[in-house]
Formats: C-alpha cells, structure tokens, sequence
C-alpha cells in the first residue's frame, strides 16, 4: 500500500533520512521506535508530503505522491494523520472538527458529513462533547477527535505520532485502547510511539530506526526478545 525507495533527506547539512526502504502492506500496523532525532516525525511527514524528499520514491496505491492542489489535499484525506499536539482547530466544535474535511474535500453534504461524524464520535468516545470547543475537552478527548476527524476522510493508512506523548498517563491507556480497536478492524496503521505495551500486543512489524536509517525491522517478540543490533539493545535497556 505504502512504498518507499531509497528515501534520502537533508536538513541543510543534516542528513536525517538515508536511502530508507520500506513497505507497509494492507491491513498491517508496523511500530516505529528509535531516538529522539533519529527521523521518525520525517518519515511520517515525508509519508504525507508535509515534508519532500530530496531523492528516492514514495508511492501509494502504486502512484507517486502528488506535488500539490487538489490531489494534494486528496493525498492528505487518504493519508490521516494523528500528531502529538492533537492540532484541532481551536475555533470550531467538535462536530465541526469532525465534519469540515469530509465537505471540503470529500465533498459529502453537510447532513452525510455530519451523520458520520456523529457514528465516528460515538466510537471514539467523545459524542456527548460535539458541541464543545476543543480547549473544554481533556488531552485524551481532544486526541480520540483528532482520531475521529482524521477516520472521517476513510483514510486508506493512518499515521500517528507519538500521539500520547502529551498526555497525562491516565488519559494514555483510552487513545491506545482506539488505536487498538482499529487495528483489529484491520485499519493500515504507521505508529510512531515510546509505548512499548502497544508495540507489543498491537504491531506486526517493529521498525527502530537511529540516525536516519532503518537498523532493525522484524516481529515484535524477536525485537524485544533478541534485539539484533547494539543500538537497539542500547535503546530498550533505556527505555524498559
Ligand atoms: P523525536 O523522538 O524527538 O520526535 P524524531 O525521530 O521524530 O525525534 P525528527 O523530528 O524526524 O526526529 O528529526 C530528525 C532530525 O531532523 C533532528 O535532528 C531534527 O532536529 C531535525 N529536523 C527536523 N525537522 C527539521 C526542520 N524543519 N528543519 C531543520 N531540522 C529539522
Ligand atoms: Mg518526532
């Protein structure tokens, strides 16, 4: 579904991807972990053309990502993505959170946008709070609307990084538990996360990416059990 070929990008002279390989199949969920600065948020922004690359290929569906317009728009529906910093728009309602895209851009009337937005709120969650602004609803809440707003364009892969990050540990465990939810009604998932526990019941794949390349990229149970690599046998003891 999602293809990269030897992907390289540079920050000025900072070269934070380096020639990454990856495909991400239908249906799999595929954890990526490393360090802080390692390219994990580039990978992820480069997926959906927030960032562009300086040489290599990404293709979805087999076709290339498009520059801009409105294919570019279509790319970011298709592609939906979850941040740390749940970016909601702070002036609307929820319900409008939820409704504006599918209008814009999937071009759904204002009755079908908000039906579904609806269904999707309910399943997230959060329906008692669709007519609140995002500042009224807790970090957990505004996280399960950004999944819901993001769902509501029936993306074909949803991208999220490190989307607890920014929660209070009590709020954690119920976006998680969405996470995880999707992933068992087969939703294409790219997760980039510090939670281990999720890496390990929900990922088909782990992939530990340090100083812009991919190091490892294999099963859960063989990353945790036998890491490979000393880096990444670095990283878990750190973080374990
Ligand atoms: P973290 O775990 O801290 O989120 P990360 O693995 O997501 O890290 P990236 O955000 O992809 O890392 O950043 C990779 C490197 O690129 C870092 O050294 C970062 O400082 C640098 N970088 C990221 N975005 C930019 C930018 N827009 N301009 C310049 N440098 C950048
Ligand atoms: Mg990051």
């Amino acid at each position: 579904l999602v293809v990269l070929r030897r992907v390289d990008k540079h920050f000025g002279t900072l070269h934070v991807l380096r020639s990454i390989d990856l495909t991400i199949r239908r249906g799999e969920v595929v954890v990526v972990i490393g360090p802080s600065g390692s390219g994990k948020s580039t990978l992820c922004r480069a997926i959906n053309r927030l960032e562009t690359i300086d040489s290599g290929e990404i293709r979805i569906d087999g076709r290339p990502l498009p520059a801009e317009g409105r294919e570019l728009a279509r790319l970011r529906a298709d592609v939906g993505m979850v941040f740390q910093s749940f970016n909601l728009f702070a002036h609307k309602t929820v319900l409008d959170n939820v409704t504006l895209g599918q209008i814009k851009v999937r071009k759904k009337d204002r009755k079908a946008a908000e039906e579904r937005a609806r269904t999707l709120l309910d399943r997230v969650g959060v329906a008692a709070q669709a007519d609140k602004y995002p500042a009224q609803l807790s970090g957990g809440q505004q996280q399960r609307v950004a999944i819901a707003r993001a769902l509501a364009m029936d993306p074909k892969v949803m991208l999220f990084d490190e989307p607890t990050s920014a929660l209070d540990p009590e709020m954690i465990n119920e976006v998680l538990e969405v996470m995880r939810q999707l992933a068992q009604e087969g939703m294409t998932m790219v997760v980039v996360t510090h939670e281990m526990g999720f890496a390990r019941s929900a990922a088909n794949r782990v992939v530990f990416m340090a100083d812009g390349r991919i190091v490892e990229e294999t099963t859960p149970d063989e990353f945790f059990g036998n890491p490979r690599t000393a880096r990444a046998r670095d990283f878990l003891s750190k973080i374990l």
